[in-house]
């Protein structure tokens, strides 16, 4: 007999687990969260740097971050599973007038979105942070305190254990082959009650109309429909699916036969053998001038940087030519850290999952109901987990969401011209 579910989750790294958690929080537990690898967190999620910060230049970004971060700060009592949240501190060091005036500007935005704890400080103030900095160009910056960082790892973990424990299933080693869709349907009500195995009642919003909160639904528009998914393990019949698939997420959306903007882009890290020329504990630090920036990680220090040669593409090896690169801006701006060691075997590369205005596009397909994005996070998918989980959730099972104007996010904001311009990237 063929396999059923109300959602199927492509992906099961940091957003797909997400999702499956929320739905499975708002009585939506007949899931099925497919993964190819015999393990969660081959993708991004195991290869990310875990940092998370609510410094963004965008409203959108600051409320996604505001909300996760304090999610992260109560993860352990909530999910029932450490998140490892670190609040040491994100600190931002500008070397120019233009930068400075950007974090002034953006710290604005963080204060009338209620973050009230972004601090403006001098140059004299972060040689008292962290005296090891080279601070003869610094002329000010800001520091976030409950930035920091997270275990991403732990975070998945947490999200998948909990959605499991309230009956979400977790396939693993089941690649999605194909996505099936049957076309034009006819117009029906605006919701249909699934039935559901849960106390509270649960009813999946359509892809294509507004939420059936609404009073008079919209036309639907004419547009194919989601009848399962072609696995390794056979066919699965479900009405939704969730594009949780990380880098991978547009050849996902293909096999729907619809278009999303996200591009894989090689981001690598490298660690440094244990070193004590810099403090136990000290937040993570982001040098303006080059991009360069590093956290404490264990015994040693983790050094990151973006190269901005990288060019788009499924490259996951890690380039030993690298090194030399980063060490020399570490070097510039932390000259003890001419003394770091660095075994090349030890350092890493991954992928982020660009888009065009490097935002997340979270929402339904326009031409494919019941096919739902949660992709494209641009180097910010496990800072935003909680959040993104929480708006997928609420527009599959409500159609809207109170935690944002997720239409900003919608991928039909490309073709429309309604691009976001976020600045702060790392
Ligand atoms: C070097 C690096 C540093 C980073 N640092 C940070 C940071 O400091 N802070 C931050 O917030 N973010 C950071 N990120 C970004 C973050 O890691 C990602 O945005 C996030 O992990 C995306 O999670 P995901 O679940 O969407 O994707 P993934 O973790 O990639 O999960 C997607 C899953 O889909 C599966 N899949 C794909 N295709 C199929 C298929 N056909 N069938 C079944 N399964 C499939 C994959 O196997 C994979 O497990 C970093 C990323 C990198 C690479």
């Amino acid at each position: 007999m063929t396999e059923t579910a109300d959602v199927v989750i492509i992906g099961s790294g940091i957003v797909g687990s997400s999702v499956a958690y929320h739905l499975a929080e708002q009585g939506c537990t007949n899931v099925l969260v497919l993964e190819r690898e015999a393990h969660q967190g081959k993708g991004s999620t195991g290869k990310s740097m875990g940092g998370v910060r609510v410094q963004f230049a965008t409203p959108v970004n600051i409320q996604m971050s505001h909300y996760s971060i304090d999610f992260f700060s109560h993860f352990d009592e909530v999910v029932g599973h450490p998140a490892d949240y670190r609040a040491h501190g994100y600190l931002f060091c500008a070397t120019s007038e233009r930068h400075l005036e950007y974090l002034k500007i953006n710290r604005e935005k963080q204060i009338a979105l209620g973050v009230k704890n972004v601090e403006l400080i001098s140059r004299a103030d972060i040689v008292e942070m962290l005296p090891q900095l080279r601070v003869d160009d610094i002329i000010g910056g800001t520091y976030c305190a409950t930035d920091g960082f997270v275990d991403p790892h732990s975070v998945m973990m947490g999200f998948m254990l909990k959605a499991r424990e309230r009956g979400v299933r977790l396939w693993l080693d089941t690649e999605v082959t194909g996505i099936e869709v049957e076309g034009r349907p006819a117009p029906e009500p605006a919701f249909q009650p699934h039935s559901h195995p849960v106390s509270r009642p649960v009813r999946l919003a359509r892809a294509v109309v507004p939420s059936f909160d609404e009073p008079s639904p919209a036309p639907i528009l004419s547009c194919a429909r989601i009848t399962g998914v072609r696995t390794s393990r056979g066919p699965v019949s479900t009405r939704v699916v969730v594009n949780a698939a990380g880098p991978w997420a547009a050849n996902i959306a293909r096999l729907a036969g619809a278009e999303l903007p996200v591009e894989p882009l090689r981001r690598q890290l490298v660690p440094t053998e244990p070193f004590d020329g810099l403090p136990k504990r000290f937040p993570m630090v982001i040098d303006m001038s080059t991009g360069f920036h590093f956290r404490r990680e264990g015994k040693g220090i983790l050094l990151a940087w973006n190269d901005p040669e990288e060019t788009a593409g499924f490259k996951t090896d890690f380039d030993n030519s690298f090194i030399e690169k980063i060490l020399t801006r570490a070097a510039d701006r932390v000259p003890c850290l001419v003394d770091a060691e660095v075994n090349p075997r030890r350092a890493w590369a991954g992928l982020y999952e660009m888009t065009p205005d490097h935002h997340a596009i979270i929402g339904s397909a326009p031409n494919v109901e019941g096919l739902y994005f949660v992709n494209g996070f641009s180097g910010h998918g496990v800072m935003h987990s909680p959040a993104s989980g929480r708006v997928a959730a609420d527009l599959i099972l409500r159609g809207h969401s109170d935690l944002i104007d997720a239409s900003q996010l919608s991928v039909e904001r490309f073709a429309q011209g309604r691009l976001l311009e976020e600045t702060a990237i790392l």
